[in-house]
């Protein structure tokens, strides 16, 4: 069916005489950034969508939020092009000319250490000579070559793999704040094999990381390739919602708003899907697939669809407070010439770290201001999400006061409370892995998306999504065929 009969089909669905079901090709739970993706190319490539979001508006996690001109970014601030759909996507949209890159600056970043922020070295030279680490964990770095590779076949955690190979001043003072920082989680916790598999990959084939840095740096000047740490960061002129904004303005009325998934189940060769409206009444509609984009936050929509389910309600997301604040430039002492700070577990702390905003991109807070994100809760402390926003204000305020020199008050406040944020990849996560890959089995036309399968970052979402279209396509395509070929 063509997009348009899709979106003609969604205001039929609206009205209140009822109406035999339309079949669409893929109803997609969830306007999300992988929900948008996966509808905006599967309705590109001539299929019929109707995408169902829960709440008021799309997105998912991609909220900005503006205020006179200040800028705000509840979720996600910038985006690294690490794959190659990610620019496909933002051309597709027709949003180039809109993306900005983050300033250059942004490469410096700053950990916090004995309470001061200390550049991050970014180079072999300014590694011998950083105050971030001591000369025991240099020397303990440069053992890490002699260090045997680990048994493949045992699991570790993020905090086993570093400690061993690169010593614990090593993991306390860049892994453990790193981790904290883009995961909102504890090294203690996390799967390395999950979160950093290259890592892993390099130990097994070339026995060193170290070692393997510099062979693999070579092998990617042979081949021309630039290491995913270079991939540039960027994000919208009008903040990083533009691009959920305009992929559902582009799907036009398939995509529903306010309108909750209860349920879904195969009925013969289709599935119906149930949902409530903005109206709160009871919808249902039918279609060939379904793909999964809502989280596992809500799980239990999935427990009938077998007992793997219970390893999916089982994912950790813990909740993250956003403070936004904004100060007059004068009374910040700091530079604020980078991306912005990280604070170990260690130097026990109330922020999880904080972002320059205001420096990362342009047009972010008003002359004379600057903006900066601070972070509080995560696995490292989900209880620091407790309280009222004037305390977890506060919080933010106490530490940042310190940490970046700043005299006056904010003049500007925002918070957005996270209450189940990040999916966690701890240890034992393929397992999570592996009964999605059961689940889509079994139930033929289901599939699953989003972060809790695709890895965590936007750009990895976007790539899984576009790789899991094609897929969907194929099965649309092929259930098609079977449906009108002629009964012998
Ligand atoms: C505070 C924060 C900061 C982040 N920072 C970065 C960053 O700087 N860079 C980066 O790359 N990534 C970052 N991330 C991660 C990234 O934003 C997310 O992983 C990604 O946006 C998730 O997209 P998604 O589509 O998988 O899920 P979501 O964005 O969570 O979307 C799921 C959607 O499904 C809907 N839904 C759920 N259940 C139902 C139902 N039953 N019926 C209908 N709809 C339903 C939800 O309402 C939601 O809109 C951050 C995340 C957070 C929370």
């Amino acid at each position: 069916m063509p997009a348009s009969h899709a979106q003609s089909d969604a205001a039929v669905l609206a009205a209140d005489t009822p109406v035999e079901r339309p079949v669409y090709d893929t109803v997609v739970i969830g306007a999300g950034i992988a929900g948008l993706t996966i509808a905006h190319r599967l309705n590109r490539a001539g299929n019929s969508v109707l995408v169902l979001e829960a709440s008021g508006r799309v997105g998912g996690a991609i909220q900005t939020h503006r205020d006179g001109d200040f800028l705000v970014e509840c979720g996600p601030n910038t985006v690294r092009d690490t794959h190659p759909e990610v620019g496909e996507l933002i051309e597709e949209a027709g949003l180039l000319e809109e993306r900005i890159v983050a300033s250059r600056s942004a490469k410096k970043r700053y950990i916090v250490r004995g309470g001061k922020p200390v550049a991050m070295p970014m180079s072999p030279p300014a590694f011998i000579k950083t105050s971030l680490f001591s000369i025991r964990a240099k020397l303990r770095l440069a053992a890490e070559p002699f260090i045997r590779r680990a048994n493949p076949e045992k699991e570790e955690t993020v905090a086993e793999f570093v400690h061993r190979r690169l010593g614990k001043e090593f993991l306390d003072y860049a892994i453990d704040p790193f981790v904290s920082g883009v995961h909102a989680g504890r090294p203690q916790d996390l799967s390395v094999s999950q979160v950093f598999p290259r890592l892993v990959e390099i130990e097994q084939r070339y026995g060193s990381l170290i070692l393997g840095q510099i062979r693999g740096a070579s092998e990617r000047k042979r081949r021309a390739e630039k290491p995913r740490s270079a991939a540039p960061m960027f994000s919208f002129a009008r903040g990083l919602d533009r691009l959920p904004r305009e992929l559902a303005r582009q799907l036009g009325e398939a995509v529903l708003i306010g309108c909750t998934v209860t349920g879904f189940a195969r009925e013969g060769r289709e599935w119906a899907v149930e949902y409530s409206d903005a109206a709160d009444r009871q919808q249902s509609v039918r279609s060939l697939s379904v793909v999964y984009c809502g989280g596992l936050q809500q799980a239990d929509l999935l427990k009938p669809l077998g007992p793997e389910t219970d390893l999916l309600q089982g994912v950790y997301y813990p909740p993250l407070c956003v403070i936004a604040l904004g100060y007059r430039r004068d009374d910040v002492g700091h530079p604020l010439d980078g991306f912005g700070l990280l604070v170990p577990s260690i130097e026990k702390r109330n922020i999880l770290g904080a972002l320059f905003t205001s420096t990362l991109f342009e047009g972010r807070a008003p002359d004379g201001h600057v903006l900066i994100t601070a972070f509080v809760g995560g696995s490292q402390q989900p209880e620091m999400t407790n309280g009222d926003d004037q305390r977890i204000i506060r919080t933010a305020e106490d530490d940042l006061r310190d940490l970046l020199d700043i005299h006056g008050r904010s003049v500007f406040r925002h918070v957005t409370r996270w209450s189940a944020a990040i999916p966690q990849y701890n240890l034992g996560y393929g397992a999570v892995k592996n009964a999605l890959t059961a689940l889509e089995k079994r139930h033929t036309g289901l599939f699953f998306a989003g972060n809790y399968r695709s890895g965590i970052s936007v750009s990895d979402t976007i790539h899984f999504s576009y790789k899991i279209s094609e897929t969907i396509g194929k099965y649309i395509a092929a259930q098609k065929t079977i449906r009108d070929e002629p009964t012998p």
